[in-house]
């Protein structure tokens, strides 16, 4: 090996233990320099150096002390939430949402645009490129001359890491090259993903999931979605749509879904479906199942067994310790996941019961954009760590 491949790979290496620590303080939010020796099997000498160097970068700050081994007073370190910004987009069809976001996930500068589903994919993107230059160009220059990379996050079937909007019914996508046309517009990498994804990552990094490695998210609204986390990384499977509970089929004999076939786990959940079923808004139909009527109570009930079931099952294939509930339907109707707790350990594997907890969301209105930021956040992380 030359000299030249020798020094190269030690580089490798440095970056690699750069962004290791960077990801060990992110994830501990407040970790001292011995305990991050401890973690990493590093020297104390190596972990000193590379910390000095992200507190150079300014990615690192120290923050107060705690009692350290022998009674020595040990510094804290944490991530330096101004040290860099990214810029979460959500697309979605009551709005484009785009913001700028510090590593904490706090959102300094946001921007609404309309969404209009009878317009052009390309004219939609076109607005949001135009949008990011504006916000980018408004700043203070000090903020926007950290921003390292966008984030997008579309409901939809998505490819990975190419970032093409396979299919996206709610707006009539198809093969919408996403990643790749807005590279070509603004001057930043971009990042996309299907949105349940990064409702699940804004948690994990910033909200209430932040002591579960191991975590599902089912989101409901329009449709039925899910994602995965093991040991801290999303799963994605061959085609980048592992998750996609909502077409799990419950009953052959079903009702009719969108996707054309019978009995799908959506059709008995979603908004969309109970709206088509019933022949009523969905705010009609929570209205008479608070009124107790028997047709609601029926829809409902019966959306929430089918619901508890899937929890169920997906509780035996993925064993997570932390389940997230969120979406339209279950932030606006609570009372869809009343007791859904006791239900699902009724449906699920003896060994299993009660091995899991039901989280509900803790980011609110812009739980989007700060999750299009986590996705950006754990791939600068996560890629960096495998380029070793
Ligand atoms: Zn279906």
């Amino acid at each position: 090996m030359s000299t030249f491949n020798l020094k190269y790979d030690q580089g490798r290496i440095r970056k690699y233990h750069y962004f290791m620590l960077l990801s060990l303080i992110q994830k501990h939010k407040r970790i001292s320099r011995t305990q991050l020796a401890h973690l990493t099997q590093m020297s104390h000498t190596s972990v000193g150096k590379i910390i000095k160097e992200l507190i150079n970068d300014g990615l690192v700050i120290e923050v107060g002390q705690i009692e350290g081994e022998h009674g020595r007073r040990a510094t804290l370190l944490e991530i330096n939430p101004n040290g860099s910004y990214i810029i979460g987009v959500e697309v979605d069809l009551n709005a484009i949402k785009i913001g700028i976001v510090a590593l904490n996930g706090r959102v300094l500068e946001k921007r609404y645009l309309k969404f209009n589903a009878n317009e052009e994919a390309e004219r939609v993107l076109d607005r949001i490129a135009n949008e990011i230059s504006k916000l980018t160009e408004q700043v203070n220059q000090k903020i926007a001359d950290k921003i390292i990379a966008v984030g997008i996050s579309i409901p939809g079937l998505i490819s990975w890491p190419e970032g093409e909007a396979l299919i996206v019914p709610q707006f009539r996508w198809e093969n919408v090259q996403v990643k790749a046309y807005l590279e070509e517009k603004i001057d930043y990498i971009v990042y996309v993903d299907n949105h349940v994804r990064t409702v699940l990552l804004a948690e994990s990094l910033f909200g209430n999931m932040t002591d579960f490695h191991d975590s599902v998210c089912i989101y409901i609204g329009s449709g039925v979605g899910g994602a995965v986390m093991v040991n801290g990384e999303i799963l994605r499977g061959h085609l980048n749509t592992l998750g996609e509970i909502g077409h799990i089929t419950m009953d052959p004999n079903g009702a009719m879904c969108d996707c054309g076939r019978l009995g799908c786990l959506q059709t008995y959940v979603c908004s969309s479906e109970i709206e088509k079923q019933s022949q009523k808004s969905i705010t009609e139909v929570f209205a008479a199942y608070e009124r107790k009527e028997g047709w609601a109570l029926n829809l409902i009930d019966r959306a929430r067994n089918y619901l508890c079931v899937a929890i169920a099952n997906v509780i035996c294939m993925y064993n997570p310790k932390g389940v997230l509930l969120a979406g339209p339907m279950v932030q606006d109707y609570p009372i869809l996941v009343k007791d859904v707790e006791t239900l699902t350990n009724k449906y699920v594997w003896a060994p299993l019961n009660h091995s899991f907890h039901l989280i509900h969301p803790s980011i609110g209105k812009d739980s989007g954009i700060i999750g299009a930021s986590a996705l950006v956040l754990n791939e600068f992380l996560r890629f960096t760590n495998d380029e070793i």
